[in-house]
Formats: C-alpha cells, structure tokens, sequence
C-alpha cells in the first residue's frame, strides 16, 4: 500500500499539499523533503501521512528526502498552531522555522596561528604581528589588528613563524558548566529561585516581577542552571527584546555557564544561523539567547523558555507573519511541556492580570540587590523651567549633569527619537518635507545629511532650496532628536566624552556590544540614547537619567500609551543608581499632573496599575477582552473603498464581538499603498481568532488588494 505524504510548503500557501510517497522512501513526520510546485521544486516539511485509499487521481511524488535534520514534532505542531492563532498561512510560520535550515553552510575556516618560532629578521611591523597574534585568527584580521599589509603576515607563514589552519566552522557548542556559580543569591532572589526548583516538572507560567536592578537575570540563570542539571538534555531559550540586549544576556550567560550559548537575531551571518539550527536539532546547543524569533528554532528538548523584559512592545512582529512573541512563548511551553519564565520590572497589564487571577505563578522581588537603592525620581515642569529657545534641556537638568560630571559619573539622556529633527519645514511656504509616497514627515539626519522616511527607509539629500517654492536656505529643522541633543550637551559640556546609541549609530550586534562595554567601562560620560539602549543594561557608574520629552509617548495616545509611556520610562529612569552609588532621574515634562508623571515620581506602580486595569475593564478592553485588526490596502482609492464596504457587510454577526471600521488608517498611505481599518472588540470567551478566519472567508479581495489581520494589534496607525 502507497502513502499520501501531506507536506508544508513555507510559503503563503493556504494549507499543505499531498503528495505520494515513492517506494521506499520511509519518509516521517517533520522530515525535510524537495517536492516538485508548478515549474520549480520547493523545500517543505512532511506534517501528515496516510494509507492511500484506492481511486484518488494520482499524485505527484515527493521528489527526495533532504539530507537536512527533521523538524520534531513539538516544531511542527507549534508552527501549525501558531498560524490558526494568527489566522495567517501555515507557511509563513514554517518559513521563520525554516530560516537556519535553508541558511547556506559554512566553509571551514583559514585562519593564522603562531608557532612559536622566532622570525629570522625581526621589524618593527613584524613585532606588532606577533604581539596581535594572541589567539588563531583570519591574516586579514591579524593584519589590521597589528595595523600592517597582508605582505607582512605571508611572509610570516613562509618564514614558519605562522601557520595556516583550517577550523571547522560547525565545531560543537561548548556544553554549560551549572556548577561554575560566581555569585550568591541574596535571600529573596534565593527564596525565588527554590520556588522555581520546586515547580512540578512540565509547563508552568511564571512571572518575575522584580524592581529594576533587583537581580531577576541571576535568578533565571539559576533557573536555567536547574532545568539543565535536572536533564542532561534539556534546553534553554532565553528571549530578549533587542539585539543590544542579547549581547548584554549572551555576556551573563557565558559568564554563569562558563560556555557561550546559541545566539540568534537577524544579524547573525547565515553560516552561524546554520550551526545554531542545526545544533539546536541536535539538542547539542543547550543554550539559546536571542530575539523572538528564536521562539520557532526547532528545539529537541526545550525545558524552560525565559522571555526577558516581557513587556516589551519589540516583541511583537508587526509584518509579515504577525505574532506576539510572549504570548506564543506560552504557547510554545504548553506543547513542548516546558516551564515559561516571563521576567519584568514593569511587567505587561496581560501577565499581571494573569498572575493576579492566579493563572500564572508570581514572583516578587521588592529591592535592589545589595547597598543599590531604587533612583530619585523628580518630575521637572517646562511651563515653571523652560529651557532656552531652541534648546531642550532645561536649566535643572544641566545643572544635575554638571554635578554628575564633576563627580566622575555618567549621564544618560534618553530621547525616543532618531535622527537630528522629526520635522523639516520652508519656513517661506510653510511645506513640510514629507516622503514622496507615504504619509509621514521626513526625519533630518545630520550625520549623514538625508532626509529619511522611518517608515520604508526612503531617504535623500537634504535640497539646499526648498522644493515646493524654490526658496534658497529656507528648510528649517523643527524639534529634537538624539541627534540635536548630542550637540547641545555636546555646546554645554565640550569636554565630556559623549556618544549616541540609536540603530542609525549602533546598526549591528558587535557595535551594540562595543558601545554598551565602553559605557560600562566608565569611557563615556554622556550617553545620548533612544529605546535601544534604555533598557536591561547594567552601568556601574551611570547615576543621572535625563528624561528629554517624557510626554512623547502619550501623544496620539492609543489604548496602550499609558501604560507604553510607564514601561518605559521606569526602565530608562531604572538605569540609574545600579550599583553602590545613588541615582536620580529627572523627568521634563509640560504635563506633571498626568497619571503616568504622578505614578513615576512616587514609584508607585501598583497604584498606577491599579487605575489603569480599572478603565480597561470598564472599556472590555485587554486583558479583559481581546482585540484584532483588520488593514486592506491598496493602490486604487476607489477600489479599496468598495471592498471594505463588502468586506463590512460580511461581518459575522456572533454575540460578544463588535466590529468598528471601516476607517482610514492613520497611516493612510504607505509606499503608494492607500490604507484602511476595522478594529474588532470581543469578549474573552470568543474564540478571536475563528471568527476572523470565518470573516476573511467570507470576502475575496480583487488582485491588488492585500489584507492583513493582526490578532492583539499593538500598533493603530
Ligand atoms: P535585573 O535583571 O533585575 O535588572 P540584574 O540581575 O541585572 O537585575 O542585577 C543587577 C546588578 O546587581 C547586576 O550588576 C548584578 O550582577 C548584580 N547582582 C544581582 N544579584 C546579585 C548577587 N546575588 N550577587 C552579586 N551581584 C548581584
């Protein structure tokens, strides 16, 4: 009897296709197979086979099984499950899942080592190589390193002063050493990390709840250490928010486990990705930290994922497969019978309400670690202290950062804004300079002289005259951003070491890691950050955060903006005092009687929370009920508008969900793309996610137009 192989193509196809399995093939389930799809052969994963019934037309056989490692099961049924949830094609999830396995191989590696052998004729040039030659290395490393040409390094090798070697690039994952424990938990981190202990093997949730700086990364590396000494197998996902904080988490991990762990984020080179996927099948890679789509690496044995700074709005994918990392992390743990950690000094409304109702475990950890204390928190009134005209930071402030500076300690000023200004307006016709094709006001970048649109990455030379009136030096830069600040911290305090720590200064992993190891070790004095470096770090001698515009975040407000602005802000101004000597924070802002402003000044969150919980309840909002959005575009107004009239019409009519919209998207216009929106409100006990699916079945948009459904949305433009 033939079989009927079901296999997953990862693309967004709508469901997997069957094929038949030639004789002898012995295909599995999770197996990689090539299968022919119209003209070309496609990669796809095996999830489904059965006995052939007599009578079926016949089916294309599966062209050959990959010599690739199998996707396990907990993989596939994760991926499957991930796509129902977000009412999207199960080949959009496979593709993430899929992403180490197509990476291309590495070749082994040439790098130069010393002898031992002293060169015949001994040069200055000659010297500095053998000085840089501490430990194997590329000769086109080794030469830069000792600042020489490549002609001095091969005459090395001839010489037999160095040797040529080849490294396999898929050389094993050091296995973690639990033993190796540098520091002692203090009695309530030790209190936390026994109740992790004692959990019942299998999934569980559990928040971590603890202040800033109160030690919770010591307690989930203890609970790491436990889940790997309980099972020689077992295996660790721990998932951060930003690439600069998996650098900080990857540091802590090899500094606990004395091994460096599987890392994973979208700067990571193919061949590495490739190696970490496929140890990851393996179960030979035991340690994984990395950002969230980690979540889909195909784990053999996964005992406990760790989800760090869980409140954290990056978790959420916003394109292409559109998902909530936190919220499939549970998912994940409940299929792969692994505890969940989810770790945060301001944690989400959702976990906390979660923990309140007693579906998940909580945590608490209510001081610092040690002599550290919580930082001061003053709020600073721009109507009472302004700063000058055409300046940004108000007297106060620059008084704190003199003291600070006078006193050797560092400063962080954090505005959530890239770029030199957020607006470029003729100050003859009053024109603000937008992108040619999108609704959005370009950003000036004073570094690189562009304009660029942070929404598709559009940019272009800052034009001398303005193009809507020819008028010559009439574009006037409106607003800061990181940029303007540096420069006038830079006027006020010449000769303070400053930096700026945005993606458009920091664009890789090993620039984040350089610049956050020169902050920790004291090299700088006044770091100028966004988001990017606001958050998990560690900077011993950091003890003044300025607050630029703490009233940003609360513009345009959304249903999250209070709580968005309370998160972050905590965690900026949580970056102060971290160590033995007290911090302050000073908080600039036109409106200190706003909840958020009154909530952070007395570092009360409970009461904050508290109201906050009230108001969505009374709205049925999340956590008490669940929202989704749906966005059409596409390029013809008149088109667009018509289907979303037909796709209003067809709504199901179901108890306990209501549907808003159609509206136009505050973001109206993307890359040519008109834009539009409906906002679904349903009551918790609503299965969300079929009545979308059951909705979109329903409608057939004409070719151009694209719909997307964002189940949980986070963002409403
Ligand atoms: P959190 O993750 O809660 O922000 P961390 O784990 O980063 O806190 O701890 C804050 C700082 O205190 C770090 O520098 C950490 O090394 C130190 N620390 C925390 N707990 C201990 C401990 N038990 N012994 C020594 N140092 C500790």
């Amino acid at each position: 009897m033939s079989r009927i192989a079901s296999v997953l193509i990862p693309m967004p196809l709508p469901e997997a296709f069957d094929y038949a399995e030639p004789e002898g093939m012995g295909l599995a389930p999770g197996d990689q197979v090539a299968v022919p799809l119209g003209p070309r052969t496609m990669r796809g994963v095996v999830v489904d086979l059965r006995e052939a019934a007599g009578g079926n037309r016949p089916l294309k056989p599966v062209a050959e099984r990959l010599d690739d490692p199998p996707l396990p099961p907990g993989t596939v049924e994760f991926v499957q499950w991930a796509a129902r949830y977000a009412v999207d094609a199960p080949g959009q999830p496979l593709a993430i899942a899929l992403r180490g396995a197509r990476a291309q191989k590495a070749r082994p590696q040439r790098v130069v080592a010393a002898t031992g052998r002293a060169p015949v004729r001994a040069t200055p040039a000659r010297g500095r190589v053998l000085d840089a030659a501490v430990q194997p290395m590329p000769a086109a490393d080794l030469a830069r390193a000792a600042g020489v040409s490549a002609g001095v390094v091969k005459g090395l090798v001839d010489e037999g002063v160095l040797e040529v070697r080849e490294i396999d690039p898929r050389r094993a994952f050091d296995p973690p050493d639990v033993s190796r424990r540098e520091t002692h938990l203090n009695p309530s981190q030790a209190a936390a990390a026994e109740a992790l202990r004692k959990a019942p093997g299998g999934f569980s949730v559990t928040l971590l709840d603890g202040v800033t700086g109160s030690g919770k990364t010591e307690v989930y590396l203890e609970a790491a250490a436990a889940a790997l000494e309980a099972d020689p197998e077992a295996q660790v996902l721990i998932l951060a928010p930003e690439i600069a904080l998996t650098q900080a988490v990857i540091a802590r991990v090899a500094a606990r486990f004395g091994a460096a762990p599987g890392e994973w984020h979208s700067d990571i080179a193919p061949p590495a990705r490739r190696r970490v996927w496929e140890a990851t099948a393996a179960g030979e890679c035991r340690i994984v930290v990395g950002a969230r789509s980690a979540l889909f690496l195909p784990f053999k044995r996964l005992r406990l994922i760790v989800v760090d700074e869980e409140h954290d709005g990056s978790f959420k994918q916003e394109e292409g497969f559109i998902y909530h990392a936190r919220d499939l992390a549970v998912v994940r743990g409940r299929i792969e019978g692994a505890a969940v950690l989810l770790a945060s000094a301001t944690p989400s409304l959702e976990s906390l309400r979660n923990a309140e109702t007693g579906r998940y475990r909580w945590l608490r950890l209510s001081a610092r670690h040690g002599a550290a204390r919580l930082p001061d928190i003053t709020l600073i009134d721009l109507r009472e202290t302004p700063p000058e005209a055409g300046r940004w930071l108000s007297p106060p402030l620059v008084r704190a950062m003199g003291e600070t500076l006078a006193r050797g300690e560092q400063t962080l000023l954090f505005l959530n804004r890239r770029g030199y200004a957020p607006l470029v307006l003729c100050k003859a016709c009053g024109e603000r300079m937008t992108a040619p094709d999108t609704d959005s006001w370009l950003v000036e970048h004073r570094y690189t002289g562009r304009l660029v649109c942070h929404l598709t990455g559009f940019s272009m030379p800052k034009p001398a005259a303005c193009p809507h009136c020819g008028a010559k030096d009439s574009l006037v830069s409106i607003g800061p951003g990181v940029e303007r600040v540096e420069e006038e911290a830079r006027a006020l305090f010449p000769d303070a070491r400053l930096a700026v720590f945005s993606s458009d200064t920091v664009f890789d992993a090993r620039e984040a890691r350089r610049l956050v190891e020169r902050m920790a070790a004291g090299e700088i004095d006044i770091l100028v950050a966004t988001q990017a470096a606001a958050k998990g770090h560690n900077f011993p001698r950091l003890t003044l955060v300025g607050v630029v515009d703490a009233d940003l975040g609360l513009r345009g407000g959304d249903l999250r903006a209070g709580e968005r602005t309370y998160q972050l802000l905590a965690q900026a101004t949580g970056r102060a005092g971290r160590h033995d000597r007290p911090g302050r924070a000073l908080l600039q802002t036109y409106a200190p009687d706003h909840a958020v402003m009154q909530a952070l000044a007395a570092q009360d969150r409970d009461a904050f929370v508290a109201a906050e919980m009230a108001e969505r309840e009374l709205a049925g909002l999340p956590p008490f009920g669940r929202l989704a959005a749906v966005i059409a575009s596409g390029p013809d107004a008149g088109q667009l508008d018509a289907f979303v009239q037909d796709m209003a019409r067809a709504a199901p009519n179901t108890p306990g969900v209501e549907v808003y919209g159609p509206a136009d998207a505050p973001l109206g216009l993307i890359r040519g793309r008109r834009r539009k929106r409906f906002l679904v409100r349903a009551d918790r006990g609503v299965d969300l996610s079929a009545y979308m699916a059951a909705w979109r079945a329903r409608v057939r948009p004409p070719g151009p137009v694209r719909v997307a459904i964002d189940i949980d949305p986070y963002s409403f433009l």
